[in-house]
């Protein structure tokens, strides 16, 4: 159980006291979405190779973006690399070691690319939780911790990710070979001027990776066929793995690959029997929301060490 007094530090690590950050007026903890909107007046230009374009609210300038965060390369990097899998540029699937350099795109605008850079900050931040909890796996030291997020978003970077990897080529597409462009819709939800559409944006995974070793790094794939176009993404941070839905899946996800999934879950508390460590989403759709508990067995699992297989 882990007590909050509104005079601790926020657990959403803005550096600010809770009761003058997240802390709701009922004691509800209530984080706020990143401001992703372009500051008025709008541009009226269309930049040329600027996947928002549609938007008709460019810079004139293109500028180098990292369709998977930097931050979030560098924290999982050693050395300068990073291991990565689910790229078609990648020889034969293998998960490779890359060095972060080559994974950035021009895709977007100055102007565009700033107004998502809040949105790599949180799912920086969101990610480094996990990987802490991964890297601290075998220590024995009960280190309980509580973190606050706000769920919309890290589904808006799930979402950046996948426009970003499509656009720039860089992920494999069915059907393959068109020139895709995020639909407007997409754009719109980017850029704060939408919702996610019904039972579209994030689910996350109740089961525990069937592996003997945690594998730090990055997996990517994007999601596509030939009636639907691109539909949604798998993003695995470390084997835990979160799919960003884009088409509505049924209500009842039980015989789709979704089972076993929970929708813009409440919480998700990471255990290895011995120290927890929650995050909390916060979420302003109205909905009720369950949480996701994946309680990992030292003996089974451990972080795989550097320079074993795999690479
Ligand atoms: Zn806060
Ligand atoms: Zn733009």
């Amino acid at each position: 159980m882990i007590e909050l007094s509104p005079n601790d530090a926020c657990p959403c690590e803005s550096g600010r006291i809770l009761r003058e950050c997240c802390l709701g007026a009922e004691g509800d903890l209530r984080p706020v979405a990143s401001v992703t909107r372009c500051q008025a007046p709008k541009t009226g230009a269309q930049t040329k190779g600027c996947y928002a374009a549609a938007l008709a609210d460019c810079s004139a300038d293109l500028s180098r973006e990292h369709f998977i965060s930097r931050g979030v390369l560098k924290e999982l990097s050693d050395g300068g690399t990073v291991r990565i899998d689910g790229f078609p540029w990648q020889t034969d699937r293998a998960i490779q070691r890359l060095p972060t350099a080559v994974l950035g795109s021009n895709i977007l605008c100055r102007r565009h690319n700033i107004a998502l850079s809040t949105l790599d900050a949180v799912a920086l931040r969101f990610f480094r939780w996990i990987d802490q909890f991964h890297r601290e796996f075998d220590a024995d030291q009960h280190d309980d911790r509580f973190f606050l997020v706000n769920g919309h978003d890290i589904e808006r970077w799930m979402l950046k990710t996948l426009c970003g990897a499509v656009f720039s080529k860089n992920a494999t597409i069915n059907p393959a070979g068109s020139n895709w462009v995020p639909p407007m819709e997409w754009v719109q939800i980017l850029f704060g001027e939408a919702q996610f559409p019904v039972r579209c944006g994030v689910y996350i995974s109740g089961n525990i990776p069937d592996t003997e070793f945690i594998e730090r790094g990055y997996k990517f794939v994007a999601f596509s066929n030939g009636a639907a176009g691109v539909y949604g993404a798998r993003i695995s941070m470390n084997d835990e793995t979160f799919v960003l839905a884009m088409s509505s899946p049924p209500e009842d996800l039980e015989n789709t690959f979704l089972a076993n999934h929970v929708y813009r879950p409440r919480g998700l508390a990471l255990t290895n029997g011995c120290c927890e460590k929650i995050t909390q989403f916060g979420w302003d759709d109205g909905l009720v929301h369950r949480g996701v508990r994946m309680a990992y067995e030292k003996s089974h699992h451990a972080v795989k060490p550097e320079g074993v297989g795999g690479s």
